[in-house]
């Protein structure tokens, strides 16, 4: 059984992130700039949105995180997302989830510019990834992607059981692993809360991907001999032992799962590093007008 170590996986693509803005910088080629607005001061969003801010400074990228109160209304967070997108100085803009229940998300998300959607999440960069057209891949089903490739795992002929159809991993993870690509050209199986016999779907999967967000709800009766087992759950549980007071726990039981396993993702430092890297590159690609 092999770990895959995402956090060396995210520190080398990293390196190869800072190679390519040492020669935009060497030939004054423009910056990659990366927008984030954040409305009202949900904790967890905070949090999340400075480790993109951080990520970008680390790397030599320019970013403006815009802050906006809960009471903001749908029509003036839209106006402020077109203003984004008519400046050509910024490349990506993300809008960081959840929203106020008063703003439409899925409005939102159609009102930011395609070409500048770096989290993937507008119907025209999922259309056409669906299509295998060139277009923003959301950040983790882009990670995994990437930690399947680097650790050379084959995927061509597998059948994958994806666990979880959100818009933002189950889903689109489920549409990337069946396409017809070096990662990918498996056959999928997309499995949800209403799905029967799961344990016994998932024991089918050469490659299982777990992403529903029920802390070691996966354990090793769903797990075949062999398998490929990445965990993209991430769920804060409380931890008395831990100086913060909470550990975090992927979707799968990894003491019972790994012996079973060929190779398997950890939790922490499995997925997770892989996100904002993932993000990172979209904001690159944007800045290269490499998509669009
Ligand atoms: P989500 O929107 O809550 O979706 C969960 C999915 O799991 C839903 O499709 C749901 O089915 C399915 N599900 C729930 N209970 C189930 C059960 N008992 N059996 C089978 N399927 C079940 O969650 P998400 O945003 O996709 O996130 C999933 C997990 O990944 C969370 O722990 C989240 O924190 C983590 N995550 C991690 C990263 C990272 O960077 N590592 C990034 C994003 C998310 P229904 O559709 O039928 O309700």
């Amino acid at each position: 059984m092999q770990i895959i170590d995402g956090k060396a996986v995210a520190d080398e693509i990293k390196k190869e992130i800072a190679l390519e803005m040492e020669a935009i910088l060497a030939s004054g080629k423009k910056i990659p700039h990366l927008v984030a607005i954040l409305v009202g001061n949900n904790g967890s969003s905070e949090t999340y949105v400075a480790n993109k801010v951080k990520s970008c400074e680390e790397l030599g990228f320019k970013s403006s995180l815009l802050r906006f109160p809960p009471t903001i209304t749908e029509s003036e967070l839209l106006a402020e997302v077109i203003k984004v997108n008519e400046n050509d100085d910024m490349d990506g803009l993300i809008v960081q989830l959840p929203l106020p229940n008063h703003i439409n998300p899925d409005k939102v998300m159609e009102t930011i510019s395609p070409r500048k959607d770096v989290d993937g999440f507008h119907p025209i960069n999922i259309g056409r990834m669906a299509k295998g057209l060139p277009a923003y891949i959301s950040a983790t089903p882009q990670g995994v992607l990437d930690l399947l490739d680097r650790y050379g795992i084959e995927t061509s002929g597998k059948h994958c059981v994806v666990v979880g159809r959100s818009q933002i991993v189950g889903l689109p993870m489920s549409i990337l692993m069946q396409r017809n690509t070096k990662i990918g050209n498996c056959t999928v199986t997309l499995t949800h809360s209403r799905t029967q016999n799961l344990a016994e779907m998932c024991a089918t999967a050469d490659i299982l991907i777990a992403a529903l967000g029920i802390p070691e709800f996966i354990t090793a009766e769903f797990i075949k001999e062999g398998a490929v087992v990445i965990d993209v759950g991430l769920t804060r549980v409380e931890d008395t032992t831990k100086k913060s007071g909470f550990a975090l726990k992927g979707d799968v039981k990894f003491d019972e799962v790994a012996p079973k396993c060929s190779y398997i993702t950890p939790v922490p430092k499995g997925v997770g590093p892989m996100t904002i890297v993932s993000l990172m590159k979209n904001t690159l690609l944007s800045a290269k007008r490499a998509i669009y």
